[in-house]
């Protein structure tokens, strides 16, 4: 399948490529690691006017800890932060997701900000970067912006984001003593993608009880979001089995599970329950040796 026909840009500085952004407005579309892009264009699901090629931008590609907090760059692939030693010291959940992306070609191209900014429902870091309280940075020709994880999903496919701004990067505060994180998902065989995926989040209090509890869905429904129904039946409880299977069963409270050829809507939830009782088990077991 051939795309329709567009204008190409690679501009060589965040700069310029804001400029040309503001300039084309929603005939633009930005061009990252291509990995959901182009299929798109090539389904002509999408037929951008201007593509603007941010692949190549010198200084969007990082992972580094600063201000008490780590900084990673819109343009970081998904290897980048699967391999990271930073990243397996001091948030390793993060890099526990992106290794469970696609495939080695699908990790060594996309990257982590063309998947936020994409937001597919199946997509596997929002769960995580919801899980993680994250910030997501914006910049447009006007200056920057913080968005926060719970309010940058917006629709399926749609984001916080406006026309004429560019994702440059994500904020996470590294992992506190006695809290654990785990991502657990179940995969579409042949595409990788999310069927459902739970990202947990958990800090223990000094007792061994819950003193706080996060919890990021993927693929249950339009968009990734929070299951406060779950984080609120833990919070302040004793760690059993038991208050983990109750709590897990709140996880599609207000939600409207999809339903397509890969899963059924009623298989969806009763898939996210089981994923999201897995999840926590691991981020308890992972809080509990973190002391
Ligand atoms: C075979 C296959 C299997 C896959 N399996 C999985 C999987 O298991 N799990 C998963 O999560 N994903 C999966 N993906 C998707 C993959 O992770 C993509 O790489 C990712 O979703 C998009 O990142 P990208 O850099 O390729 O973005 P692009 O395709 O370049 O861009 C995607 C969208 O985001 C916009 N965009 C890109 N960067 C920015 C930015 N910095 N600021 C604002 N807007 C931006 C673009 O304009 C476009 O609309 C798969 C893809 C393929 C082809």
């Amino acid at each position: 399948m051939i795309p329709a026909p567009f204008e190409y840009h690679a501009p060589k500085t965040l700069e310029e490529a804001l400029r040309l952004v503001q300039r084309h407005g929603d005939e633009a579309k930005l061009l990252a690691g291509g990995h959901s892009l182009l299929p798109l264009m090539k389904l002509r699901l999408a037929a951008p006017r201007y593509v603007i090629d941010i692949g190549n931008l010198r200084g969007m590609s990082y992972i580094r800890e600063e201000n008490g907090h780590i900084a990673i760059g819109a343009l970081t692939t998904h290897a980048d932060v699967e391999g990271s030693a930073l990243l397996e010291l001091k948030c390793p959940v993060l890099a526990e997701t992106a290794a469970q992306i696609g495939d080695v070609q699908v990790r060594n191209r996309g990257t982590i900000g063309g998947s936020l900014a994409h937001a597919d429902p199946g997509a596997d870091y929002p769960a995580t970067i919801l899980a993680l309280d994250a910030e997501i940075i914006a910049a447009s020709t006007s200056g920057t912006r913080t968005i926060p994880a719970r309010d940058f999903f917006v629709d399926m496919l749609t984001t916080q984001l406006h026309p004429g701004e560019i994702l440059t990067q994500i904020r996470i505060v590294p992992r506190r003593p006695q809290s654990g994180a785990a991502y657990e998902k179940l995969h579409q065989p042949a595409s990788g993608f999310a069927i459902v995926g739970a990202a947990a989040n958990v800090l223990l209090a000094k007792g061994g009880k819950i003193e706080q509890a996060a919890v990021g869905i993927t693929g249950l429904a339009a968009k990734a979001f929070r299951a406060d129904a779950v984080e609120r039946a833990l919070a302040g409880k004793a760690v059993s089995e038991k208050l983990i299977d109750d709590a897990a069963r709140n996880v599609g409270q207000g939600t409207e599970p999809l339903s397509d050829l890969h899963a059924s809507a009623e298989y969806r939830r009763e898939m996210a329950r089981v994923f999201t009782r897995r999840a926590l088990t691991r981020a308890i077991e992972r809080a509990r040796g973190n002391a």
